[in-house]
């Protein structure tokens, strides 16, 4: 623990309006909960923090649209989402909220200290106001003509018609989206913290200070603090969230991303009366868990909230993972592409850890990885059940059959290389899977978790005490089996020995997965110890690595399956339940749209089968380059990138577009169209287009994806 003596953990504040996916728990909750589990199996003195973030745009607009208020919203979420975590074995201290009014009371002293120390900047602005409604709007909730199609119905910060990047300024005849009133301009005070005054502090706590953060973190705190902080408004128009407490603020609340964080803090206090000491001593070390989208806001805007303040420790890391897709497609919520956690637990009783294991097992550590049921079934039934479980099931049933049912002895004057070679593994397993966790890579050490067992199998099938118990049997009646003759002279002493002694370290080893496993997969730690008769202390961190946690004579319980197989039905079910609920969210979407203008539609198409839409690849992609191909009016030449390469497409939409006006904008390319030569130029691909009365359109997603993303 070196120069720590207590440690404060948490995990982002869930947004209270929808329930949790499993990518949530792939990002931030599950590594959170593995690293406090284990510090708790240190006995460290540590305190694991989380809450539901409340405030904020979204959720008044969802309280709008389902006609009941905000609070509603909240309390309903709350309880959704803590469930969800209770479930699945997250072991908060406290799972809080921030509408709570110890909250509402500890954001407004950490503002009104900033505000006494001078801290901010007041600024006044003009923003677009709904008069109906009465309140300020933000961008998307500004709607009207855009300048650049026409479409009426653009955003206000963009045209999902044409693409175009807006500010609410630009748009024609811009109203409100929630009450259709013509908005009017009207002038606004806010408080800005000027972050660029904390750059160099900041450049020196992370960029020299913490080297050590993970990659992806420290690359992204770099890459902002390079390209320069400006001040930014920490108040917002709006009635609901935590009051600006200043005399002058009528109809303001805080930012909400300066009450979330602040949270962590308040979540402390309700938790224990010596929430201080986690905040203020310097001896405690902090770590923010948490998802890439939310780096910095915990890295940058956090840290120079609490050094602005004044008296609060800094975290020590931030250990942020990247996304978890579904299925090889990006999580998205409101297309409803997701595994919900609530769902899982329905369809997948007691089977929390199998979820954890292979949640962990491919946790984006790194990089953005990929969730698949297909994967999630092999790992279950080739990892799971193959090793783990048979190890621990036969050393279970072996000590049964042969030992009767009690911890057989280890006879010292038969000890083999084998065995000592298998005893030095306890240790050496302890040390790695401890070195891992230590550095926040809990797949490595999840992995050496599984190796142990695996070696336990191959150690048993090395030593194989039921081919000695036959070969005692043959002994005993006089008769032999020529396949046992590497055992031939033998004596009986010397084999009921070694059967003891291959047992007796088989159930030692299993004492031990119950140790190393329990960080991850702690509801199946626990059967462990359950079937040993072992009491939850033997699973303090202190045992793990010995070779004498379970006594000689002790009677173990009858064995038990820890894991049972998946089958191929299970798999097929929860594909089509996911197909089922993006069906589900988009006939939901095109009933919500307004009736189409007319149009005349184009002549229809032969009908064509399933496949033969398969066979198109299509991706969205991101134009990098544009120029006119010489010598020809109609051609564009493109250099596109679709996230593994870049392609440079030869595309007939001069007339349509100038260079300069497309380039940033997304596209959809058949990225699996044979080549085609024009011009001298070799044109990799096509991209969609849709043809309104002559004017040519690009179909892209109605939000940014990253380029690559498949369209199916
Ligand atoms: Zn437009």
């Amino acid at each position: 623990m070196g120069k720590f003596n207590r440690y404060l953990i948490t995990a982002a504040l869930p947004y209270a309006n929808g329930p949790v996916h499993i990518g949530h728990l792939a990002g931030c909750y599950l590594p959170a909960d593995i690293y406090v589990r284990y510090l708790r199996s240190k006995k460290a003195d540590v305190k694991f923090v989380c809450g539901t973030d409340e405030h904020g745009v979204p959720i008044t607009i969802k309280a709008m649209k389902e006609n009941v208020s905000p609070q509603d919203v909240v309390d309903k979420y709350h309880k959704i989402i803590g469930d969800s975590f209770a479930a699945m074995g997250i072991s908060f201290d406290i799972f809080a909220r921030t509408s709570a009014p110890i909250h509402h009371q500890t954001s407004q002293d950490f503002f009104l200290k900033m505000y006494n120390d001078g801290l901010f900047e007041e600024k006044e602005s003009e923003q677009f106001f709904d008069p109906e409604k009465e309140m300020f709007l933000a961008d998307r909730y500004i709607v009207g003509t855009c300048p650049n199609c026409g479409n009426d119905k653009a955003y206000g910060d963009q045209c999902e018609r044409c693409g175009r990047t807006l500010s609410p300024d630009e748009l024609i005849n811009p109203h409100s989206a929630l009450s259709n009133a013509p908005l009017v301009k009207k002038k606004t005070k806010h408080w800005y913290m000027p972050l660029q005054n904390y750059e160099p502090w900041l450049k020196e706590y992370i960029v020299d200070g913490h080297k050590e953060w993970k990659n992806n973190v420290y690359g992204q705190c770099k890459s902002w603090l390079d390209s320069g902080l400006q001040s930014r408004a920490m108040t917002r128009d709006s009635n609901w969230g935590i009051k600006v407490p200043l005399p002058d603020a009528e109809g303001k609340v805080l930012y909400v991303w300066f009450d979330a964080p602040i949270g962590y803090i308040s979540a402390t206090k309700e938790l224990t009366e010596n929430w201080a000491d986690y905040w203020c001593k310097d001896d405690t070390k902090l770590v923010h868990f948490i998802g890439k989208d939310n780096i910095v806001f915990h890295c940058i805007i956090f840290p120079a909230m609490l050094k602005a303040h004044g008296g609060f420790v800094l975290p020590d890391n931030v250990p942020a993972n990247e996304f978890l897709n579904i299925e090889g497609e990006k999580v998205s919520t409101s297309r409803n592409w997701a595994v919900w956690v609530n769902d899982y637990i329905e369809d997948f009783p007691d089977q929390q850890d199998v979820l954890r294991y292979v949640l962990c097992a491919t946790a984006p550590e790194t990089k953005d990885n990929d969730f698949t049921w297909k994967d999630f079934q092999d790992r279950n039934n080739n990892e799971l059940v193959a090793v783990f479980g048979n190890f621990v099931n036969r050393a279970m049933v072996l000590m049964h059959k042969l030992c009767g049912g009690k911890v057989p002895s280890l006879h010292e004057a038969f000890i083999e290389d084998t065995d000592r070679e298998m005893l030095k593994e306890f240790g050496l397993a302890k040390e790695k899977i401890e070195n891992s966790l230590e550095n926040y890579r809990f797949r490595e050490a999840l992995a050496e978790v599984i190796e142990f067992s695996r070696k336990g199998n191959i150690y048993l099938q090395q030593n194989e005490p039921w081919i000695l118990a036959s070969v005692i049997e043959n002994l005993n009646n006089g008769t032999w089996n020529e396949k046992h003759d590497k055992y031939k002279g033998k004596t009986e002493e010397y084999l009921r020995a070694r059967i003891d002694i291959s047992l007796h370290i088989a159930l030692q080893m299993t004492a031990n997965l119950a140790i190393f496993s329990h960080p991850f997969l702690p509801f199946t730690s626990r059967k462990i110890c359950h079937l040993l008769k072992v009491v939850d202390r033997m699973l303090e961190w202190d045992n793990a690595g010995s070779d004498k946690l379970l006594s000689v004579g002790y009677s173990l319980r009858a064995p038990e399956l820890l894991f049972k197989k998946i089958e191929d039905e299970q798999v097929t079910a929860q594909v089509q339940k996911l197909h089922a609920g993006l069906k589900q969210a988009q006939e939901a979407a095109a009933a919500a749209a307004p009736p189409a203008e007319e149009t005349i539609p184009a002549p229809a198409k032969p009908e064509i089968q399933y496949d033969d839409f398969a066979k198109l690849d299509l991706r969205v992609g991101t134009i990098l380059q544009a120029e006119k191909v010489a010598k020809a009016d109609k051609l564009l030449k493109l250099l596109v990138d679709i996230g593994t390469e870049q392609r440079t497409v030869v595309s007939g939409i001069a007339m349509h577009f100038t260079p300069e006006d497309i380039i940033g904008k997304q596209v959809t390319l058949v990225a699996n169209l044979a080549p085609r030569k024009m011009r001298g130029i070799e044109s990799q691909g096509m991209i969609l287009m849709a043809e309104d009365n002559g004017k040519l359109i690009f179909v892209n997603p109605a939000e940014a994806v990253k380029p690559g993303s498949g369209v199916s």
